[in-house]
């Protein structure tokens, strides 16, 4: 008879499902840091559905996303899933393992029970129009990243999975390594492999930031294979070693370099011109690096705002920069001139379809790609591993837990058909920079619009506004605009023509036409020159917090107030700051 719970590591015979199983819960009651958020419990084991596949979890790899499931933000994965009708009050996370197949659906045809798989994690519904019709799952609606946005991910006894997402296990890797690269791995193949006519080819060049991070670490192997170049960037000499080992022909430290975020305005001389020359010497340590001189073909990009401007102008022409996260920020810069003219490519992507993870699982079974486990842990501690993500703690490589598997190092059964050198991170290196978001993270579409709420206490922009317009001619000199500035100390001049306001001359205006100019070209310079052109109005009756929203949106310091479509006063952003310090 079966058992109605089996303890930890106590494995059912193959193919008996006891009723109910061991899990690592997140309940909305407990959002928090990870040591509070997860907790043991027992519940019932999961039904499968007809495409659907139970897998007993012998091990199960770590990321970022259930340190953000856990916390509840930016989106609390449960009231969502309820919201959608999933009657849970509960996540089970994990959206990496390794297992043994122990039960199927009446249409699984490709696993069966006793199979040693690997799962990776995107799962969609196979009746979607898009994708019976024969379109990426990645692009259906209804694609969802299995044991974050879905429920019954591998930090449990058994995992629902659908049967695509099932993979051979590689049979020269112990269950903890199988359990650690499939989320990084596939993701970086779809990347490398996915974009067509830029998708990587022998003889490339590969820029990879993060070269010793988890993503970083097998994009390098994955170019490696490909028969091209990859250059690894990191931020310290002690993991050369490590991205040299895994495949990288030469490393770059970025602290060497300081020319990091977003671009200066390109109105500034000055400004521009340093950065020009910081991304000039970086592009000649590419080519130090290389031994020749050539720029990169792709660009294999997530840190996002503070090198993507960098990334884009050192790609080569044609080529592409490939971006799946903006873990240093999401607004990055992009000076059009380069991407145009040498028509480069900016391509998004996130993580893969099912096609590509088996395309990148092919180079696991055949020992091309090594899984970089970093460190494993017990059952116990899952909520330690997680805790260690969420402290920045962790040593970068890929992490794991044993679930089902009695001990560390078990479930190998076979030699890798090629055997590549193991590299091993530098001792005592773990993560220094900020959480990345969750790989998947609700963006606001039309129809949630309406659920935002915005707090606003109905000040109008007539009701903190400077009545009165300062004008000067189009063709005053920047020396007269400055005294009228100084004169009636104020930071802006509205550039009036006859009855027209043409644009208006900021103190930041002036101050980007003095860069690089001596006093005397900058004095002569016309207004109409330095201008910003169009004249950034709003109604007097405007909300405030719409007002704001449209200088910060236009990055600029204040609009000239109408009433019935007259000038009459200028709103700045000095005005607001005195109402927050309620002047
Ligand atoms: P990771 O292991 O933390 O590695 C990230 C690497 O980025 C670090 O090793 C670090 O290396 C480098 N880095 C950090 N700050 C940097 C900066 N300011 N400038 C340049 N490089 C910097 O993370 P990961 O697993 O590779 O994931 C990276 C990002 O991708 C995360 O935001 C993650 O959420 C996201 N992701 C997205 C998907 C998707 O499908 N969309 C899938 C997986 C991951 P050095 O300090 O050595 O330079």
């Amino acid at each position: 008879m079966t058992k109605e719970l089996y303890d930890i590591a106590e494995q059912p015979p193959l193919g008996i499902v006891p009723p109910k199983m061991h899990a690592w819960l997140i309940r909305p009651e407990r959002f928090g840091k990870p040591t509070e958020a997860f907790q043991q419990e027992v519940v019932n084991t999961p039904a499968i559905a007809d495409d659907e596949v139970l897998v007993y979890v012998m091990a199960a790899g770590i990321n970022y996303n259930n340190v953000w499931a856990g916390l509840g933000i930016p989106v609390n994965v449960i009231a969502a899933r309820n919201k959608a009708g999933e009657k849970e009050d509960f996540h089970i996370g994990g959206s990496d393992a390794s297992g043994i197949v122990y039960k199927v659906g009446k249409d699984v045809t490709h696993v069966k029970v006793g199979d040693e798989v690997v799962m990776h994690c995107g799962q969609y519904d196979r009746n979607c129009a898009w994708v019976k019709g024969g379109g990426d799952p990645m692009y259906s609606p209804s694609f969802k990243i299995w044991g974050y946005e879905t429920n019954w991910g591998s930090f449990a006894q058994f995992t629902k999975v659908q049967a695509q997402q099932c993979m051979p296990k590689p049979k020269h890797m112990n269950w903890e390594e199988a359990a650690s690269y499939t989320l990084v791995a596939a993701t970086a193949w779809r990347m490398l492999h996915g974009w067509d006519v830029n998708a990587v080819k022998k003889g490339d060049v590969v820029l990879v930031w993060g070269g010793a991070g988890g993503l970083g670490s097998m994009a390098i192997q994955i170019v490696k294979a490909a028969g091209a170049t990859p250059i690894a960037m990191v931020s310290g000499q002690d993991k050369f070693d490590y991205c040299m080992k895994l495949g990288a022909k030469g490393c770059i430290n970025r602290n060497e370099f300081d020319h990091w975020g977003m671009l200066p305005h390109w109105k500034d001389n000055a400004g521009y011109a340093k950065w020009m020359k910081g991304v000039r010497a970086f592009g000649a340590k590419i080519w130090e690096v290389l031994g020749e001189k050539r720029a990169p073909n792709l660009v294999f990009e997530h840190p996002g705002e503070t090198t993507i401007p960098t990334s884009i102008f050192v790609c080569e022409t044609g080529g592409m920069v490939v971006v799946c996260a903006g873990t240093t920020g999401y607004n990055a810069t992009v000076d059009l001139r380069y991407l145009w003219m040498r028509q480069k490519r900016l391509q998004g992507s996130h993580f893969a379809n099912t096609e590509q993870s088996n395309q990148m699982n092919e180079l696991a079974l055949r020992g091309l790609l090594d899984p970089c486990l970093s460190r494993a842990f017990t059952y116990a501690e899952i909520p330690v591993a997680h805790q260690l993500m969420h402290d920045n703690k962790h040593p970068h490589g890929n992490m794991a837990v044993l679930v089902g598997a009695k001990d560390f190092g078990l479930g190998a059964s076979g030699k890798p058909p090629v055997a590549i050198e193991r590299a091993a991170l530098p001792k005592g290196d773990v993560h220094t920079t900020p959480h990345p978001y969750p790989m998947s993270e609700p963006l606001p579409s039309v129809a949630e619009a309406a659920a935002i709420t915005i707090a606003d206490d109905g000040t109008r922009v007539g009701d903190l506004m400077h009545r009165g317009i300062i004008a000067c001619a189009p063709d005053d000199t920047l020396a007269q605009v400055a005294k009228t500035m100084v004169d009636h100390e104020i930071h802006a001049v509205v550039v009036m023509d006859g009855s027209q306001a043409t644009g208006v001359v900021s103190q930041t205006d002036m101050v980007l036409a003095r860069q690089g100019r001596t006093s005397e070209q900058a004095r002569a310079l016309l207004a109409q020159n330095i201008m910003t052109p169009g004249c950034a109005t709003c109604d007097a009756g405007l909300l405030l917090s719409e007002a704001v929203s449209l200088m910060t949106g236009r990055r600029m310091h204040r609009l000239v107030v109408t009433e019935n479509g007259q000038p009459v006063g200028v709103l700045s952003m000095t005005d607001v700051v005195r109402k927050i310090i309620g002047e």
